[in-house]
């Protein structure tokens, strides 16, 4: 008989989208690529295809409290990642969960669709910027996100330092929804100068590629890695699952990320 084995294991707060683009299967896979367990509870189901999101159907909030209670009573979390939030009644539970873990959480401010449509209205993006973001390990809003996170600020460094200022202890914009000639992701660190990642622009947009860069980051980062390591070797992996992409409709084409 064989002893079972055991790995570095990532609760995934995450929305479901049937395409399996985006959202908790893009976590499952992405986690499961770096060789972690990914422990998923689903925040919202939503109505989309490859084109785009219709609707959002948040998970009521006991129905959610009740399953990461059973669940965090058995299994051991090394690493958070936090996708679409339901609705803002899901915020307190989710607090509960990140001071009982006490692991790197990583936030993924989801508020639009590359397709356009919302995925978090005023009220959750509000409760996310309060509550949420100032307790992350990391966050990892695209440009797009970052402007409407502080709509006040001049540029992205400035809606970073913002971010950093109310708590989030790091920052990584991504610029795959930008206009340059290559994909740029700025890390902003406390006290330390940003660093810049380029990549190859690949010549599509794609479906769930910020799901698969925040989940294989918390997995790299259950995985013992430090922040630096992880959100590197992250990108790096991203950067293969768009390579390999896979049609699977007519609109952007996912990650291929096993
Ligand atoms: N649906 C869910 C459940 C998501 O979590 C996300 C992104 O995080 C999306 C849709 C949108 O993904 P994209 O903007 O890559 O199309």
């Amino acid at each position: 008989m064989t002893t079972p084995s055991s790995r570095p294991q990532v609760l995934c707060l995450s929305g479901h989208d049937p395409s399996g683009g985006a959202g908790i299967q893009a976590d499952i896979e992405a986690v499961a690529a770096q060789g972690a367990h990914a422990l998923g509870v689903i925040t919202a189901l939503t109505v989309q295809d490859s084109c785009n999101v219709r609707r959002v159907i948040p998970i009521d909030a006991d129905l959610f409290a009740e399953q990461l209670d059973l669940l965090l009573s058995d299994c051991r979390v090394d690493a958070i990642k936090l996708g679409v939030l339901g609705d803002a009644t899901q915020v307190p539970v989710i607090l509960r969960t990140i001071e009982h873990c006490r692991v790197p959480v990583v936030v993924d401010p989801v508020l639009r669709a590359g397709g356009g449509g919302t995925l978090a209205g005023d009220t959750t993006a509000a409760a996310l910027m309060q509550h949420l973001l100032p307790v992350a390990t990391l966050t990892t809003p695209n440009a797009a996100e970052a402007r409407l996170l502080v709509p006040e600020a001049i540029d992205l460094a400035a809606c970073a330092s913002s971010l950093l200022d109310r708590g989030c202890r790091n920052v990584l914009i991504t610029g795959g929804d930008e206009d340059t000639p290559e994909v740029e992701n700025h890390l902003h660190r406390r006290d330390l100068p940003a660093t810049t990642y380029r990549w190859t622009r690949l010549p599509r947009g794609f479906h769930g590629a910020g799901c698969t860069l925040a989940s294989a980051t918390a997995a790299r980062l259950a995985l013992g890695e430090s922040l630096e390591t992880a959100v590197e070797s992250a990108q790096r992996y991203v950067q293969t699952t768009l390579e390999r992409s896979l049609r699977i409709g007519n609109g952007r084409a996912i990650p291929g990320r096993l």
